[in-house]
């Protein structure tokens, strides 16, 4: 059985300080394809460097909405020059966090960095790992307005199901990570039970979100089986199964080979 974390941050400084030890439990637990998610151009570089040193991490070059403010000048071309790498193989994360921005002026410059974002992925034929909160009806408008041509993964997905069945028109996947384990989240397996199985992957956003039976410690790629057995308990289904439909669908959204 293998098993796929598809939006983590080994790149974060209080993961990559512990790189050789996190990816040897990640192998011991046979994780087969790792995305590493930057969010500003310091993460970006180091996303780079640890896709070039195993080979089952690959790199997501992009600037998240709430690192945009710190950003300085020249950070955001050197991201995107990044986005050349070989090792790239995804835009993000991208998207939009009107959680403590409540004033408009920044709630455009989100959008417009975002858009420009699914510019860069069509044109570099790649797909997107996307950041959502408290924006569902904007992220829905642009996602549709700029259709991402290669795909994208809303990740970590907080929405409602009707918002899910918007988002199922376009070419997206849902990525579900450690709040699936969690006591009180209604809503989110109200989401995975009613998602088909071929728009699911499995993420962890470590070092956040850390799933039952760990919460409160910090979160590591290989925490990734503890989602997939959730799924495979949510959905009543082997999780043979389970993990072998979400290697599919990452096959199909990164044209890799992992079955
Ligand atoms: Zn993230």
């Amino acid at each position: 059985m293998i098993f796929i974390d598809s939006h983590t941050h080994l790149n974060d400084p209080e993961l990559y300080s512990f790189l050789e030890e996190e990816m040897s439990y990640s192998r011991e637990n046979n994780l087969k394809f790792i995305l590493v998610a930057s969010y500003d151009l310091e993460s970006a570089k180091r996303a780079i460097l640890i896709s070039q040193k195993y080979p089952e991490c690959h790199a997501a070059i992009g600037l998240h909405p709430e690192n945009m403010q710190e950003a300085k000048e020249g950070d955001w071309d050197e991201i995107k020059s990044l986005m050349q790498d070989k090792n790239c193989v995804a835009i993000g994360e991208t998207g939009l966090d009107y959680h403590w921005v409540k004033d408009l002026k920044e709630r455009e410059k989100q959008k417009r960095l975002f858009i420009e974002h699914i510019e860069l992925a069509n044109k570099l034929h790649l797909p997107l790992t996307i950041h959502s909160r408290d924006a569902a009806q904007d992220t829905y408008q642009i996602l549709s307005e700029h259709v991402p041509e290669q795909g994208a993964i809303l990740h970590c997905y907080s929405y409602s199901v009707e918002m899910m069945e918007q988002f199922l028109k376009l070419p997206i996947w849902f990525g579900f990570g450690g709040t699936l384990t969690f006591k009180n989240a209604k809503l989110v397996k109200e989401v995975l039970s009613s998602c088909p199985l071929e728009r699911v992957v499995t993420e962890t956003d470590a070092p956040y979100l850390t799933p039952e039976p760990f919460r409160g410690k910090r979160n590591e790629p290989k925490n990734v089986i503890y989602v997939a057995k959730k799924i495979a308990e949510i959905t009543s289904l082997p999780l043979e199964e389970v993990t072998k439909q979400i290697a599919k669908n990452i096959e199909k959204i990164f044209h890799v080979k992992l079955l």
